[in-house]
């Protein structure tokens, strides 16, 4: 079975493949990765999470953007000896779903990129979570605060690597102008909500 091919039937739930595939595992592995950006700490600050979540990260834990002068999230096509690293960590856990976590300083609400298999969930999930969802961040209009589609995934991100293996992906993005408290806060009940409506579906 293809990397990733697991976790897409999971989530459809439909045909023999699925279901031999939901006998075969126990639960969805999540995978979630922290701390990419170094200087976006809310989702490495995040302790409150279920057990059975395979946590990566911080992955960068400079305080900066960059690591050694390198954006990790846009080298996640072979061509960075960290990246690939953190990739081969991620793929290992054959995901249902990768979580990632970053922060903006440049939109004042919360959104999310997610691959269109968890669209709907995400958006579901950030409406119990806060009221304070973007209606555009960047180039990019959201779907109740979600975007599938645009200029996403950039090249180079971990999502990309995600939507080229068929892994479904949310990154989850907070505002650095929210009190740090209040953006862990978030991002915690994000990553439950989305493990928890995965559960549900097994
Ligand atoms: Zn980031």
């Amino acid at each position: 079975m293809r990397v990733g091919e697991r976790g897409v039937a999971l989530l459809l739930g439909t045909g023999c493949t699925a279901r031999r595939a939901i006998v075969e595992v126990a639960g969805p592995t999540i995978v979630l990765v922290t701390g990419i950006h170094g200087d976006e700490p809310a989702g490495s600050l995040v302790t409150d999470i279920p057990t059975d979540i395979q946590v990566v990260g911080p992955v960068n834990n400079t305080g900066k953007r960059r690591k050694n002068g390198v954006d990790l999230n846009r080298h996640f096509d072979g061509s960075n000896s960290e990246s690939d690293r953190v990739l081969s960590q991620v793929l290992k856990a054959s995901p249902a779903l990768v979580i990632t976590t970053h922060e903006d300083d440049e939109v004042d609400s919360v959104y999310a990129y997610a691959s269109p298999d968890m669209a709907e969930t995400a958006k579901q999930v950030l409406r119990v979570v806060t009221g304070d969802i973007a209606a555009k961040a960047h180039a990019d209009v959201t779907d109740d605060g979600v975007i599938t589609g645009g200029r996403q995934p950039y090249a180079g991100s971990l999502e990309r690597a995600c939507e080229q293996r068929g892994i479904p992906y949310v990154c989850v993005e907070t505002p650095k102008s929210m009190p740090i408290k209040e953006r862990v806060r978030i991002q915690t009940a994000i990553i439950n909500g989305l493990r928890q409506r995965l559960v549900d579906k097994r």
